[in-house]
This record gives structure tokens, sequence and C-alpha cells, in this order.
């Protein structure tokens, strides 16, 4: 089906930082399937391991113990605020588990009543972004992702992002009349939404408003999380743990997976309540087992928050040499944003310049390239990619200053 505006490239191969497309052409690959390939392209510990599960076991059904699985989720507790995990295949589906906990905590913990128009109340952040089922991308504050699809899933309100006095407001509306908020969700920094790190203090208050009220503070962390940010988890930039949090994307490096993660105050679904077919599935599983291992092994979060600074600075001085377009840099660890100006040429044109000097990039929204490359990126490629960026930034001008 026509969902997907697509670039006219077709990618046939990968090796680390490197793809290459139908013609031969070689891009370096600052997108990593959109913060997905977490040891880059066709890496030896993931064809390794890959190939070894599948000779020795695909698929089952969570009808049965599956090690793979209580491997892995041994490995997220161990490391993680989280005591207990629940796997499925993409960010979208961890946010519907995390969303159908919200509510049962609602009911359960916050006695909230559904009998009326009243019922449990998830409130999340505009320009946030958590999926496209229908739960999901109502969670996800953005209209554009809202129109044509109403009416929505009920129960979302909405608060703008790392404003404490907005958040305050809403939840003491939302709580006038007895309990009714089940959940706070929010990204620990906002991906698609423009690259926006959370503020610790804001965190902070929020967590704090949510023990006052036996609220479950849920975090998304399908984007920065499993060592993009330059920690382990993203929560550990802010210093606020969350009850439970959501993962995917990096987390198979390239095999899908998802997961949710819960604190065992907020273990609540019983069995029965919730499932999936494929989910923790021991070819996923061992995908999740080798990206957690080469994480230890290599300490990838160290190297991707000193990649994160360099890029970072690197992406800064670019954007004050060329001040006329680029406001600047922001990001954590290797998940980074050149902020253009809005007057100057788009995230989307730039972008495809870029391709054309063989570098991929993604725009997060209108004005903000996005940097989201495989956590094993070595500061020779960061050099490259940044004199390919102004290369793609100097020849949007010039396209400009031809049609003007
Ligand atoms: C990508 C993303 C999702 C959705 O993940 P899918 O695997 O595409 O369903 C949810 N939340 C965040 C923060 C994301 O970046």
């Amino acid at each position: 089906m026509n969902t997907y505006g697509r670039f006219p490239l077709e990618l046939v191969r990968g090796r680390g930082v490197w793809v290459w497309d139908s013609n031969g052409k070689r891009y370096l690959d600052g997108v990593a399937g959109i913060a997905v390939c977490t040891l880059g392209h066709s890496s030896r510990p993931m064809r390794k391991a890959l190939s070894r599960q599948l000779r020795r076991l695909q698929h089952v059904s969570n009808l049965y113990r599956i090690p793979e699985q209580e491997q892995l989720a041994a490995w997220i507790s161990a490391n993680s605020c989280a005591d207990r995990v629940f796997f499925c295949n993409s960010g979208a589906e961890a946010n519907e588990a995390a969303i159908k906990l919200a509510r049962k905590h609602g009911h359960l913990v916050r006695g909230i009543d559904t009998s009326s128009e009243r019922g449990p109340l998830i409130l999340s952040a505009q320009a946030s972004f958590h999926g496209r089922t229908l739960a999901t991308v109502t969670a996800t504050g953005q209209p554009k992702y809202h129109q044509g699809f109403e009416p929505m899933v009920q129960g979302f309100r909405y608060f703008p992002y790392n404003d404490t006095a907005a958040f305050e407001a809403l939840l003491q509306r939302c709580e006038a009349e007895g309990p009714r908020v089940a959940a706070v969700l929010l990204e620990p920094l906002q991906g698609e939404g423009g690259v926006n790190p959370g503020d610790p203090a804001f965190f902070q208050r929020v967590r704090e408003l949510c023990d006052q009220h036996n609220i479950l503070l849920i975090f998304d962390e399908v984007q920065v999380g499993v060592g993009r940010s330059g920690r382990l988890w993203g929560y550990q930039k802010l210093g606020v743990e969350p009850d439970a949090f959501t993962l995917a994307k990096g987390l198979g490096g390239g095999f899908p997976i998802g997961a949710l993660c819960v604190k065992g105050s907020a273990d609540h679904l019983q069995p029965g309540e919730h499932a999936s077919t494929f989910g923790g599935n021991p070819m996923a599983c061992r995908a999740g087992l080798t990206i957690a291992e080469q994480l230890s092994r290599r300490n990838l979060p160290a190297h991707a928050e000193a990649m994160g600074q360099l890029l970072q600075q690197a992406l800064a001085d670019l954007a004050s040499r060329h001040a006329d377009i680029a406001e600047g840099a922001r990001g954590w660890g290797l998940l980074q944003g050149l902020v253009l100006r809005p007057e100057g040429p788009s995230a989307i044109a730039v972008v495809k310049a870029a391709m054309e000097e063989g570098l991929l990039l993604v725009p997060a929204g209108p004005t903000v390239v996005r940097f989201v490359p495989p956590l094993t990126i070595q500061p020779r490629h960061i050099r490259l990619a940044v004199r390919k960026l102004e290369r793609a930034l100097l020849s949007c001008l010039a396209q400009t200053a031809s049609t003007t």
C-alpha cells in the first residue's frame, strides 16, 4: 500500500556503518534503520548468533518456557530498575501493553470508576511519538497523526513537554473530582518530535507528583533506550526512575522485538490478560541477548557518549559556520539533531542533499536533521559525515540561490 513517501533509493547490502544501493553506490549510514541497527549492518556477532539460533530453534510459543526469553528478561532486570518483562514485536506494541497496564493500575490501585463518563486517564506530552496503532497514535501528542482516523481512543490528555506549571495544572484539573489519572507516559528525550531532551527538573517534579498520587510513571525508551543516550537507559540521563518503560528499536539490532519492562510494584497483569504469538520468540531474544552481550563487553553506552560529544561539537561548529541557516545542535549520545532555521532549507531538503553526498540522515520534524547511527561508529566516520553534511548544506543554499 501507499503508506510511505519513500526515497528513490534501493538498499541491497550493508557492512558496519556502510550500506550500498543497487547501483553500487556506498552511503555512510547515519540512520541505522532509525535507531535500530545498534551494532551496524551484518555484524559478526549477530551473524554468528542468529544463524546458530536458526539451526537450533526458531519459534515455539509462549505456551512453553523459552530459555532465551528468560535470559534476556534476566539481563534487563539485572541492569535496570525493572523486575519483570513482557516481550512483543515493536515499539507500538510495547506501548499498547503499557497502556493496558496503566488502565489496570487505574482500576486496581487508584480505584478509578469506569461506570460513568469518567474512567482512567493517561497524560502524555505534546510533540511526543508513541506509535501508529489506535491507542498509541492517540497517546502521540501530534494532531497530524490523528487526522482521518477519528474517533480517537478515549482517556488521553496532553501537556507541553518539559513544562512543569502546565503539567501541574492539567493534573489538578483531572483530579479535581477524585482519582482519575492512571499514568503519565513520557519519552526521556523526544525523538520524532524534534530531538528534544527531557529536563531533569521537570521529570523530577513529575516523579514526585506521581508518587504522591500513586500514578504510574511510564517512560517510552523505544528510541533512546539500549545504550543510545550514552547511558544504558535514557532515564539514567535524567536521574529519575520510571515504574515501567518500553523498549524496541535498538534492542534487536535489526531483528523485530519490543518489551514492556516493569517494577515489581507495577506488575499487575495476570495470566491470560495479555499475549503475543511472536513476542519473545527464540530468534528475537537471541538477537536481544547478542545486543546485550556486546553492549556490556564493548561498553557501547560509554562509546556512544564519547562519540555523541564529538558529533554534537562538530554539528555545533557546523551550525556556527552556517549561522544563517542553522541554529545549533542538541541531543544525547548518538541521538543528535542539527536544528535548522525555519526560513532556510527544510530538514527534508538537507536529508535529500546529504543522500546525494553519500550520507543517510532522517528528519525529526520540519526543521531538525537527525543522526542516529550505529553505536559502533568511529571518530573518522563522524568527521566524514560532518564534511558530507556541510557539502549538502552548501548545495541546498546553491539550489535556493538559483531558484530565487
Ligand atoms: C519508533 C518509536 C515508536 C514506535 O515503534 P514501532 O516499532 O514503529 O511501532 C514508539 N515510541 C518511540 C519513542 C519511537 O521512537
